[in-house]
């Protein structure tokens, strides 16, 4: 029998598609990287279909690409020409509930936003929504990438979150990682292993989840700057005081400039932060007291957003409004982190970058965590600009890791920054091959991403 007629005889004919219009689907994902179009594409049915589809992919030596809804930036959920592609995407049951132990287990697909909005209703919720994709992102690719957003100043991200993992290794066994204790001195942490592993160890077919409960207040506000170190300055000094934020977030002028030009918001051009408070109502008072006076020293000022505006609306366009701004042009992407006192420093370097080079930079971020976009639009086909953009990407990446930050605070490595992955982990990089090797033998786990 061919590959094929042995996948349709694991996942069943209505779940198997070579087709040209369901390939292309699952050829890309949300970055700019070429799409590759793999063999086939499974929706496989339940779990011991996901075993014999990952040990007959051994013995015909096919990788295999897990997707969940595919909105990953740096490529890793794009397959390989000779693999397939397991979608998970109708993965999506809630399996068990324990309201009383603010803890849920979850199917890898279910969407985000969509267990968000079955948990509201007993209070709780899980955290780390991601900025402009959580209505997208699947609760697998969430723990695959270790994502995280707006709330993660306060709640953490999503590594945060995951008590229990149940896997099928690259060798097709089952296995389930770590239990409903949210405290464990229990041995290796391996559901932490498997934590924004993107795809390279092991298909994650059950997720055990801690959540928080829903606030008792919030408040949001945004405050405007003349100039982004101001700005970036008052972010690490409210974080220095240690004033309990729910979110912030930055936008620079050149994403104000953006965010108007594809949604007409009449937003004065200059940078700004988002903020969100939560709490008992007289504990969001004295934060926002605290906050305002440091915004205020750093000539910040309240900004009153017009009627109907909501501060996550216009967020959740950002990178939608780069994307769509100079027609022909192409994102070259970063999400650098580093300590939160690096900040000002770091936004100051890439506005003298884009001074110096001549290039457009957009610079927004969950700044809270230290977490930067620096996103530059450059034009492919104009081999000069295009290198400019490619070198300075190289730089801000370089001066992050001087910083002792990472290359990636969340979006993982896939295959847009595997090649500064070695100068940030070094000899560790080896160790994280044996790794690899001893649940992935075959080396057919999305092979290729994060490194070679
Ligand atoms: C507009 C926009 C805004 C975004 N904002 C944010 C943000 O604020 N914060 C953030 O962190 N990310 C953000 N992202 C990126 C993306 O949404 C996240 O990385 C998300 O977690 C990916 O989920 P997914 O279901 O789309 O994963 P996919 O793209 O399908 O997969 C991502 C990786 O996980 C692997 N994977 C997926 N499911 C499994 C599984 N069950 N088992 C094993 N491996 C698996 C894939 O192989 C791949 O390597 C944004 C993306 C877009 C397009």
């Amino acid at each position: 029998m061919t590959l094929i007629e042995n996948l349709a005889d694991i996942v069943g004919d209505q779940n198997l598609s070579t087709h040209a219009d369901h390939l292309s689907v699952v050829s890309k994902d949300e970055s700019t990287l070429p799409p590759v179009t793999p063999l086939a594409v499974v929706w496989p049915e339940n779990t011991d279909q996901i075993c014999r589809l990952v040990k007959l992919c051994v013995q015909s030596s096919v990788p295999i690409t897990t997707r969940g809804a595919g909105s990953a930036l740096e490529g890793s959920t794009i397959p390989l020409e000779n693999g397939i592609v397991v979608d998970l995407s109708r993965f999506t049951n809630t399996i068990e509930y324990w309201p009383e132990d603010l803890q849920v287990q979850v199917e890898p697909g279910l969407i985000y936003d969509d267990l968000n909005n079955q948990l509201k209703r007993d209070g709780l919720f899980f955290p780390p929504s991601p900025g402009g994709s959580g209505d997208v992102a699947s609760i697998g690719g969430m723990v695959s990438t270790n994502a995280s957003g707006i709330y993660s100043v306060k709640y953490g991200g999503t590594k945060e979150y995951v008590l229990a993992l149940e896997v099928v290794t690259g060798t097709g066994e089952l296995m389930t990682l770590g239990n409903r204790a949210i405290k464990r001195s229990s041995g290796y942490n391996l559901v932490d292993l498997m934590v924004g592993s993107e795809g390279t160890l092991a298909i994650i077919t059950k997720i055990t989840l801690r959540l928080a409960g829903l606030p008792e207040d919030r408040l949001k506000t945004a405050f405007q700057f003349t100039d982004e170190v101001s700005a970036a300055t008052a972010v690490s000094e409210i974080c220095r005081y240690g004033i309990d934020l729910a979110a912030i977030e930055f936008l620079d002028r050149q994403v104000i400039e953006a965010l108007n030009l594809l949604k007409d918001y009449g937003l004065e051009e200059l940078p700004c932060l988002f903020l969100e408070f939560h709490g008992p109502k007289p504990s969001i008072e004295s934060n926002l007291e605290m906050a305002k006076s440091i915004c205020e020293e750093l000539g910040g000022r309240t900004l009153s957003l017009s009627e109907g505006q909501q501060p996550w609306e216009i967020r959740h366009y950002v990178t939608d409004s780069i994307k769509y701004r100079q027609p022909g042009y192409t994102i070259i992407r970063n999400d650098v982190a580093f300590p939160i006192s690096a900040l000002p420093e770091m936004v100051r370097y890439c506005q003298e970058l884009a001074e110096k080079h001549q290039i457009l930079i957009h610079a927004f971020g969950h700044v809270g965590m230290g977490l930067l976009h620096a996103l530059i639009l450059a034009d492919q086909n104009d081999k000069d600009n295009w290198a400019t953009g490619m070198k300075v990407n190289d730089l801000i990446i370089r001066k992050t890791l001087e910083l002792d930050g990472t290359i990636s605070g969340e979006h993982g490595i896939g295959l847009g920054h595997k090649s500064l992955f070695k100068l940030e982990h070094g000899r560790s990089v080896e160790l994280m091959r044996k790794i690899k090797g001893q649940l992935d033998p075959h080396n057919i786990m999305n092979p290729g991403k994060i490194f070679d």
